[in-house]
């Protein structure tokens, strides 16, 4: 079980490398992700559920 804090620290790091990847991907600004930006925002969303499942189960 990851400590919260690191939970915290992949889910922003996911946030960002998906924002990141976005501001320079045509494809996943205006139409469905590509390959690699799905990934990006499938670990994203992982992280997010984790991390907001925790807030709700401490
Ligand atoms: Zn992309």
């Amino acid at each position: 079980m990851a400590r919260p804090d690191d939970l915290y620290a992949r889910y922003m790091a996911a946030h960002t490398a998906w924002a990141a990847h976005r501001t320079n991907c045509t494809n996943c600004r205006t139409r469905r992700p590509c390959p690699a930006g799905a990934q990006l925002v499938e670990r994203f969303a992982r992280l997010q559920d984790a991390y907001l499942q925790h807030q709700r189960n401490p």
